[in-house]
């Protein structure tokens, strides 16, 4: 088996993986599907960390829009959501014979481990799966911004970015079919064009220290190993050309 490409990763799942498209929650078989596809990459010679969002359960800006609930409070309660995938996300993943550890911005000791860096990248030295929660620990983030300070913290060599699509488009592919592809894009180009595939702030830091992104279709079996592999796949932000 050739080398893989990268050999530190830092994944980052969204909530909707974790639930039936469309839909909100948490879905077994999801579930099931998502621990194949890191079990498949655990099982090469890297080592893995996964940072999960929560759009599956609660975003702090829809829930303070719909309800009485305050802004900042909804956003705790997102943080708390990643928590809760995490939590799901491990466990699938045991079961499938993958070791792993949570690690949470907010403490919560009774349930996961702080984030701690150093102790992170013992786990990650001893071949264990990391699955980072609550984001940065702060209101008014994203995920996506977690998963690049976590990244740049532990010195990911990559962070990827799944979603339901081959990569990154000029429009969303699923209602525009004309939408134009990209191969490879730079940092500021993801910023200037405003491509919503991840938030701004986490391609900023990811610039800063020099991660490449690369934004790849998690519904294609066996398609997160062939990127970490070093196959052509998804579209690279970033990186060498
Ligand atoms: N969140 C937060 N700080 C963070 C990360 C997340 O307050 O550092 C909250 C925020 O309200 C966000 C929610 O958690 O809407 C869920 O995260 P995100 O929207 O990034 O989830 P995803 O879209 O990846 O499923």
């Amino acid at each position: 088996m050739a080398d893989p490409k990268y050999r530190r990763v830092l994944l980052k799942i969204s909530g909707e993986a974790l639930c039936k498209p469309g839909e909100q929650g948490i879905d077994g078989d999801a579930l099931e599907h998502l621990a194949r596809e890191i079990k498949l990459v655990a099982e090469l010679d890297v080592q893995l960390c996964v940072v999960v969002g929560a759009g599956n359960l609660v975003r702090g800006g829809s829930i303070a829009r719909e309800t009485h609930v305050e802004e900042v409070t909804g956003h705790y309660m997102g943080m708390l959501g990643t928590v809760i995938n995490a939590l799901a996300v491990q466990d699938t993943l045991e079961s499938l014979g993958v070791p792993t550890r949570v690690q949470s911005a907010v403490a919560i000791d009774r349930v996961c481990e702080r984030f701690i860096r150093r102790r992170a990248l013992r786990h990650l030295e001893k071949g264990r799966v990391v699955i980072f929660a609550a984001g940065t620990g702060n209101p008014y983030f994203t995920t996506d911004s977690g998963a690049a300070l976590r990244a740049s913290e532990i010195g990911a060599d990559v962070l990827l970015k799944a979603t339901k699509v081959d990569g990154v488009y000029s429009d969303d592919p699923v209602s525009n079919p004309s939408a134009t592809f990209y191969e490879h894009l730079s940092y500021a180009e993801v910023i200037e064009k405003r491509l919503k595939v991840i938030d701004v702030t986490a391609v900023d830091l990811c610039r800063n220290s020099k991660i490449p992104i690369v934004v790849f279709n998690l519904n294609k079996p066996g398609g997160m190993r062939a990127v970490v592999e070093g196959r052509k796949l998804g579209t690279i932000i970033g990186g060498q050309q």
